[in-house]
């Protein structure tokens, strides 16, 4: 099969969809692989490594759409793109279509086979290709939260872990999953007080059984959450209620109480933010002042570390990618229950029942 990978070209979007590393074991498995030129350069991979690795580079994403049997993005595709998009072409990338008719209309139109990496699952339950960005979110969070607490970023003049003799900052973390337990590894790494609070008991079982007693683990209600937040010199949001906007769990009063140069990091602000006081934020100004209280609510902030994120998410999307190419679609999508669960969009319909529902298509 031929794959193609386009330059991303949404801004400020400096990942891409195949690695140098990834194009070697397409190749390795007898396909070809087009690369537009220059589509690396945000991760540090100019176009020497990908002929190294046995890519072909293309002059333009014209040529990429024009040839390739398969489009492996990062992004989902922009209304130019999505242009050039024909019948039967495979696209490989995240889509996110339910808040997006307009998208979703044109991938209907275009007749392309739509796999989208957000909707694709695993045996446990999970969403194997959002979870590295996850990971990457959460272990950001405590490096952005530690920057916050310095004074000349209007924190309390605090390092994370302290010195002998002086007193670690208190790191609370509300909610346990991907992105807090990564949280969680960061912030004990760096030798801070962490507690996390969740409110799934077996969530935080798994959590006490990985990290042991330097871990407070704390059932989640409102009486626990008040007290801890309080007390707290960072405090990393990370809940997901699946499918639904961000509970805010954090009041506007609660900030006011807060002390003076404490942080809040919101991960969660992609699904609107656990914190009242939170809106989102860029890479370019970060963070913003409420009460004395730090805000660092950057919506996208894998977007900041794009080599690392690009390799993390590579990792989980070439087995699937490898498995549509050595197979074609229509029996790697068979032969995988989950790798059908990213199935979008194809043949001109919308094939995945929330986004159908959402948007209005027969399902
Ligand atoms: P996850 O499903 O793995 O974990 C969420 C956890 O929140 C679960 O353990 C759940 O029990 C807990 N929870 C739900 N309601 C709670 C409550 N009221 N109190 C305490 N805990 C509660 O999700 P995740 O992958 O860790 O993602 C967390 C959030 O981070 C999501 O909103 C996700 O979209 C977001 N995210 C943001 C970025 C970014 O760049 N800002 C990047 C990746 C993920």
């Amino acid at each position: 099969m031929l794959i193609g990978v386009p330059k991303e070209i949404k801004n400020h979007e400096y990942r891409v969809g195949l690695t140098p590393t990834s194009v070697r074991e397409f190749v390795a498995h007898g396909h070809a692989v087009m690369v537009e030129t220059n589509a690396g350069v945000g991760i540090g991979c100019n176009d020497e490594d990908y002929v190294a690795a046995g890519a072909a580079i293309a002059a333009d994403a014209k040529d990429v759409f024009a040839k390739a049997e398969m489009i492996v993005k990062v992004k989902e595709p922009q209304a130019v793109e999505r242009k050039m998009l024909r019948e039967g072409q495979l696209l490989f990338t995240y889509l996110h279509l339910a808040p997006d008719p307009d998208q979703t209309r044109d991938l209907v139109d275009s007749g392309a086979v739509c796999v989208a990496y957000e909707t694709v699952t695993d045996s446990h339950g999970g969403l194997p290709l959002l979870a590295p960005m996850s990971q990457v979110a959460g272990r950001m969070s405590v490096q952005a939260g530690a920057h916050s607490l310095e004074r000349a970023h209007g924190g309390r003049g605090m390092l994370l872990g302290g010195v002998p003799g002086v007193e670690p900052a208190k790191v609370v973390v509300i909610g346990g999953g991907v992105v807090g337990e990564n949280a969680i590894y960061m912030a004990l790494g760096q030798a801070a007080d962490v507690t996390v609070l969740d409110r799934n008991v077996n969530v935080l079982s798994h959590l006490t059984n990985r990290f042991g007693a330097a871990l407070k683990t704390v059932y989640s209600t409102r009486e626990a959450l008040e007290r801890h937040v309080l007390e707290a010199d960072m405090v990393v949001g990370a809940v997901l209620v699946a499918g639904a906007e961000a509970p805010k769990l954090v009041s506007a009063e609660m900030v006011k109480a807060m002390k003076p140069g404490s942080v809040l990091v919101d991960v969660a602000i992609d699904q609107g933010g656990c914190f009242a006081t939170s809106h989102a934020t860029t890479h370019a100004d970060p963070t913003y002042i409420v009460d004395d209280v730090v805000h660092y609510c950057v919506a996208n902030m894998p977007g900041a570390v794009p080599r690392t994120s690009t390799y993390a998410l590579n990792n989980a999307t070439l087995p699937f990618g490898l498995a549509l190419a050595d197979k074609g679609y229509a029996q790697a999508l068979l032969d995988d229950a989950h790798l059908l669960a990213g199935l979008n969009v194809i043949g001109g319909k919308v094939t995945y029942k929330a986004v159908a529902d959402d948007l209005g298509y027969d399902y």
